[in-house]
Formats: C-alpha cells, structure tokens, sequence
C-alpha cells in the first residue's frame, strides 16, 4: 500500500523532505499556513526586481548541498567579496585604526573563544579583549555588531561560546542568487500536493497513524514531518497529542532564536561607492543600521539594504515604515551629505513579528545545550518525524542546513519501509 506522509511547512526544509518522498514513490501532502511558498526564504519582487529578504547567501560554496542545486538549475551566482569595507563613524582616524586592526581582532577573538567555557556569554568571554586592543566602547560595539551579531543574530549577552564554535565551517566564500532563492523554491516545490492558507493547530500521533487538524480540515496519513520554525514551537503551538517527550520539549525550551531583519531603499541614483560591496558604520546603538550592502553591484539598480541584528533588530521592529526610512536616511546624510535624494521605495522585513516565523533563526543561548538540535532531530515512535534548520547540528540557522535536515527526515522515514497499519 501506498505511504500516506503529511509534511508540516512548506519552507526549505519540508519541501526537501516531500521532494525526496514523492520521488520515492509516497503520497504526500504538505501543509502550509502562509499564503505562499518558501518560508524564511522569500524573494520579494515588491521594489520591481528580485529581492531576497530571507536567505539570501549560499554560505560556503564548497560545501553548501544547495549550490549543487543551483548548479543543476543552471542558476547564476554572484560571489560576495566581503573584502575591505570603510568604516564610517564620528572619528576618521578612530575608523582607520579599527580598518586596520579588524583582522587581527577577528583572529584573537576566536582564539580566545576556543579556550573558553563553552558556556559563558560572548559579552562575559571576551571580557578585558577591547582594552587589550585599546578600543573605545563604540568602536567594540561596531566589531560585534558587524562581525558576530548580524552573523549569529543573538544578542552577545546571550548567545554563548558554544554558538561560536557549533557546526561545520562554511568553506569557499559566500554568494548570492541571481533571480533571488525563489528558484530553488520554485524547483523543489513543482508538482507537490501543498496546501497553502492551511495552519496546522493539533498533530495527534499514535500508534496506527497520524492525524493532523487545521482549521478547516483534517488530515490522516501513516506519518507526519514537522518542519515548523522553533519559535511557534516555543508558543505551545500547534498541539501535540501525546505531548512531546521530555527531551524535545527541553530543546524547544533551551534553544534560543535571533532576530536579523533588512531595510531595502531604492534610490534614483547611486551616491555611494558603486564598487564596494559593503560599508559599515559605527553607531552608539550596538548594531543599529550598522551594516549596509551595496545591491547596485549585484542588480545594476540604485539599491541599498541595512541589516538589524539581535536587540537593535528587534527595537527596530517596533518602528514605524516612516520612522525605520527616516532614521535610516539621518545614517546616509552623516556620511554622504545632506543633498543625497530620498528613496523612491523601500522595504522593510519584520521577521519577529511575522506569526509564522517569529524569528530569523536558531542560536545557542545561556541554557542551551548543542546536543539539544540533536534531541529535537529525533522521531517520535515511527509516526512523528522533525526537520527544519533548528534540528541540523552541522549547519544550523542556514537554508542548507533546513534542506538537509528535510532530506534526513525523509530518510528516516523512507529507511522504516513501509508503515504497519
Ligand atoms: C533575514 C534572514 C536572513 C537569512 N539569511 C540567510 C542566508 O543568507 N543564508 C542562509 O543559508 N540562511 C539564511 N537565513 C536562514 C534561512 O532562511 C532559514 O534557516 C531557512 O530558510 C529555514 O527553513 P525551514 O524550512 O527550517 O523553516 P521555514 O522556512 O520557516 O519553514 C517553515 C514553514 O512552516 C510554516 N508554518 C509555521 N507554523 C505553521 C503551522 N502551524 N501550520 C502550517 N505551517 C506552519 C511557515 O509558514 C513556514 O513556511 C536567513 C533567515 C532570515 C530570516
């Protein structure tokens, strides 16, 4: 008989998952609560060209599983060169010695990190590293905001020494998709059973099989994958009957999830240096509009986007559209002038307050436990089957770590054979 597999999401990793299971010959059924496809990947077209305001990179070209996807798609990349970025803040010369020295912090803090308590906060750990490099208070602020919390997107009185040093290194540079991650969404998706406008509110898991119940219909199969992001499963929702065992219950608890949103202004003009691809800029709020790209080099159109991480992102996020362009632009006229024009778009993610993401992505935090993405990864008896980048210990927080996490979960259930009634 047929395997009947119902597939929570229809984000990176629960489309990975019924790819892989429809292509074995299961019937599944992906449910979805959004009205479209793609989850923490979503390439908008809003300011009239493609524009990725989830994920955005493939991060480590040499060993991203997706970029053999977009390979096989013959899709086009633009490798990012993070290269030497100008530093903008109060004092030229404050900002040329932070230049020149970046690297060298980067290297002692990640000494530093591995000789560390896994478990102390990045703020208690690297206690005493701004003074033995004789910088201010702003110019730390900077390194952290650009270097560890727009990365790992918790804030660094949180995020632990373990999340520094957690999964496999990305190796070969980083790039972003040409056409946005939309393709690859587009390509794993392509004749799935999803059904959109769907939330899941109750998964009931038993012995015989599955249940699972929206608000408008109920959906039975031999097998469910859960790829719902770890933060709604914090909320308590949906329901699960039986509850879940202790030790998926204390990783959804001890887990931690950040908050990186963008700001997207479109100009008619460039005013800023067209071939550089980043600039950053020292601000008294740690992280606040700190990071800028310069989309021009990638889209041939007078594009910007800034980057909020962890406190400053969520603050941001209680902003108003005019107050986050407005306080953006103050930014823009300190560096480049009071006569640069204002933007004739723009758009602004608000990943926290999104209901079906409340969150970016996973980190390790005070209280959690690296293993605890293993405890999470792990089925249920044979009916209840977890995925998503929250359960992917090599490559968490990242969308070939979902994919691959969705990949394992359909592994696991396809390794089962086929479900006794
Ligand atoms: C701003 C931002 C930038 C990022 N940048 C990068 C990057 O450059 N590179 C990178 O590799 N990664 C990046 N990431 C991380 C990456 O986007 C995620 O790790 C990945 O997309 C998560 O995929 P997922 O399938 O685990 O979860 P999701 O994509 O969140 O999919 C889960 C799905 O479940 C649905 N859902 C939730 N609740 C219910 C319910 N009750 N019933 C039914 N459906 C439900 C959601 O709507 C969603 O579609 C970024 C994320 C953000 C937010």
């Amino acid at each position: 008989m047929v395997e009947r597999v119902l597939v929570v999401g229809a984000g990176i990793s629960g489309l990975a998952a019924a790819r892989l299971l429809r292509d074995q010959g299961v019937h599944v059924t992906v449910l979805e609560a959004r009205d479209r496809l793609g989850g923490r990947t979503y390439t908008s077209n809003a300011l009239g060209l493609p524009l990725d305001t989830g994920a955005s990179w493939l991060h480590g070209l040499k060993n991203n599983v997706l970029m053999n996807v977009a390979q096989e798609l013959g899709l086009s990349i633009d490798v990012t060169e993070f290269g030497d970025t100008t530093i903008y803040g109060s004092d030229r010369e404050e900002d040329r010695l932070l230049d020149e020295i970046e690297d060298e912090l980067e290297t002692a803090f990640f000494e530093r990190a591995e000789n560390r308590d896994s478990e102390e906060t990045v703020a208690q750990a690297m206690q005493g590293l701004p003074e033995q490099f004789g910088l201010s208070e702003q110019q730390w602020h900077h390194f952290l905001g650009v270097t560890i919390e727009a990365d790992w997107a918790g804030d660094v009185d949180d995020l632990t020494v373990a999340a520094l040093l957690e999964g496999e290194e990305p190796k070969g540079g980083d790039a972003t998709i040409r056409g946005g991650y939309v393709q690859i969404i587009e390509h794993l998706s392509a004749e799935l059973d999803v059904r959109l406008n769907t939330p899941v509110l109750l998964i009931e898991h038993r012995s015989d099989g599955v249940l699972v119940t929206t608000k408008s219909e109920q959906f039975s199969g031999d097998r469910v994958v859960v790829t719902i992001p770890l933060s709604i499963l914090k909320t308590g929702k949906p329901t699960f009957s039986p509850p879940l065992p202790d030790d998926h219950q204390t990783a959804i608890d001890g887990l931690r999830v950040g908050l990186l949103n963008k700001v997207f202004l479109k100009f008619p003009k460039v005013f800023w240096d067209a071939e550089e691809a980043f600039f950053t800029v020292q601000n008294s709020q740690r992280g606040r509009f700190v990071t800028w790209m310069n989309l021009y080099l990638t889209t041939g159109e007078p594009l910007l986007v800034a980057f909020n991480a962890a406190r400053a992102a969520q603050d941001v996020e209680y902003l108003s559209d005019t107050e986050t362009v407005d306080e953006a632009m103050n930014i823009l006229r300190e560096i480049f002038g009071s006569n640069i024009p204002v933007p004739m778009s723009y758009q602004i993610t608000r990943w926290g307050k999104d209901p079906w993401s409340q969150g970016s992505y996973s980190y390790l935090g005070k209280g959690s436990d690296p293993k605890m993405r293993g405890s999470l990864s792990k089925p249920v008896g044979s009916r209840l089957f977890f995925a998503g980048e929250a359960t992917h210990s090599e490559f968490p927080a990242s969308a070939h770590g979902a994919y691959l996490s969705g990949l394992r979960a359909a592994s696991e259930i396809l390794s089962m054979g086929s479900a006794e009634k």
